[in-house]
């Protein structure tokens, strides 16, 4: 699908108004120079690509791409790429502005960066998406590269679309490249415990911020909800699950399965590889996704979309702590309800960082052609995540202040530090 162009105004959506919200929230707190907050305010480069792909019928359809690189003065650009209906050039703008604070945040060398196709890829063949997958890459090249930016999953992507966006660029090039992208299969330089990274970051952050700000229960009391059951959200319960917490809700864009006594993760992981969905597996009992984020628990983890918890819903939420595992899912006005209910929230670029950390850990394993083994991947995973942590929690109480806004505080400053270091060119 080709799509039109909007009107300046109509470029204002909302995941992007929530993404500059965020940073003008933050950014009032830094003492920066007024042409130094605009840099860091607005992308440093867009780029948007309409290309064929052959479909099985022989008939050519168009797609629209887009890749948009917000920031690259830490480093090279590290960003996702989605395959969605709903990509637009204001979501990967949002997308890519906080892949840089996260990246700062977690003190990981490189700039933020995200891309997208406008494609529903549940309607293409295997052949169609590698075909599309191909060109797109080919539009690509020359923005992406192991020193420049490099792409990795997110929602609608898996490792089998790098191993094809990582075999194009090599033949490009003439020689095989792996750093190209992160989140590959491992038996073409993809990093043990890459797929299980953001899932499993997630739990690393709520279980440091339940030693602080728990509600003195034991693992196996406390109650979570975890909305979205794709890679981060499986993990995230599977992990969860496996430390003995009691997982009480889980969905899927079908709908949710609740149980007070705890369900049984394992067996929905399994029934949902096998069937895609959670709906008719029998496990629990169903409940809507708006009725899913009402339910009585101690923790609720979006790990589903941007946008879910808003003005019209937070005063439903009942749960004491929300670990942000989706990008965005929770807009400006929800934060100010939220906090206004004392509820503790662990924001998405600290939460959800787990993934760049491994894919930053992928990158230097693809560079030095040396792999390490899945414990020592875990551990790095760990430090790195308990380190942004603590380094929030004290920047919040420095400033007084939320932990998301703590967390792009911290971010903000970091790359406005560096780039004062670096000069402005020329
Ligand atoms: P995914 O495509 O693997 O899974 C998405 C899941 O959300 C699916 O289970 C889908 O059915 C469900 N879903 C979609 N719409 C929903 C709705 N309205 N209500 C409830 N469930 C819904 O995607 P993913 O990689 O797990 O990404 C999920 C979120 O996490 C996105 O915001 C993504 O940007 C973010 N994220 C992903 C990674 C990663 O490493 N994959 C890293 C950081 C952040």
């Amino acid at each position: 699908m080709v799509v039109a162009y909007n009107t300046p105004q109509e470029k204002i959506t909302s995941v992007y108004a929530t993404a500059l919200a965020q940073f003008d929230r933050a950014v009032r707190y830094l003492n920066l120079d007024d042409g130094i907050a605009e840099f860091l305010r607005y992308p440093r480069r867009e780029f948007t690509v309409n290309f064929p792909v052959r479909r099985d019928t022989g008939k050519v359809e168009m797609f629209t791409g887009y890749r948009v690189h917000h920031n690259t003065v830490m480093g090279p650009s590290k960003g996702g790429v989605r395959y969605s209906l709903a990509v637009n050039i204001d979501e990967i703008r949002a997308l890519s502005m906080w892949m840089t604070w996260k990246c700062a945040l977690v003190n990981i060398p490189y700039g933020g960066a995200k891309g997208g196709v406008v494609v529903d890829p549940k309607t293409l063949s295997r052949n169609e998406l590698e075909r599309l997958t191909r060109r797109y890459t080919a539009e690509l090249i020359p923005l992406i590269s192991p020193k420049m930016d490099i792409p990795a999953p997110d929602m609608g992507t898996n490792p089998q679309v790098m191993a094809w966006m990582m075999d194009t660029y090599s033949m490009t090039v003439g020689y095989s490249v792996p750093a190209i992208v992160t989140g590959k299969p491992i038996n073409i330089g993809g990093s043990l415990g890459r797929n299980e990274a953001t899932g499993r970051g997630v739990i690393a952050c709520m279980v440091e911020a339940l030693k602080g700000h728990g509600f003195g229960k034991s693992s196996g009391d406390t109650s979570i909800v975890v909305q979205g059951f794709g890679n981060v959200g499986s993990n995230a319960a599977g992990f969860a699950h496996s430390l003995g917490f009691k997982v009480v809700g889980v969905s899927d864009v079908s709908g949710g399965l609740y149980n007070a006594n705890g369900l049984d993760i394992p067996a929905l992981r399994n029934y949902y590889a096998e069937t895609g969905t959670l709906a008719g597996s029998a496990l629990g009992d169903e409940v809507t996704n708006a009725e899913l984020l009402g339910l009585p628990c101690d923790v609720l983890a979006p790990c589903a979309m941007e946008g879910e918890i808003t003005g019209k819903n937070a005063n439903q939420i009942k749960a004491r702590m929300i670990v942000e595992g989706a990008n965005g899912p929770t807009t400006p006005e929800a934060d100010d309800i939220l906090n206004d209910k004392g509820v503790f929230l662990v924001p998405d670029i600290l939460a959800n960082a787990g993934g760049v950390v491994v894919s930053y850990f992928e990158w230097v394993q693809d560079l030095q052609a040396f792999f390490w083994d899945q414990e020592e991947v875990y551990r790095q995973l760990q430090r790195a995540m308990a380190r942004s942590y603590y380094a929030t929690e004290q920047t919040a109480e420095e400033y007084g202040v939320d932990m998301r806004t703590a967390a792009q505080i911290l971010a903000i400053k970091r790359v406005a530090d560096a780039l004062e270091t670096r000069g402005i060119y020329p």
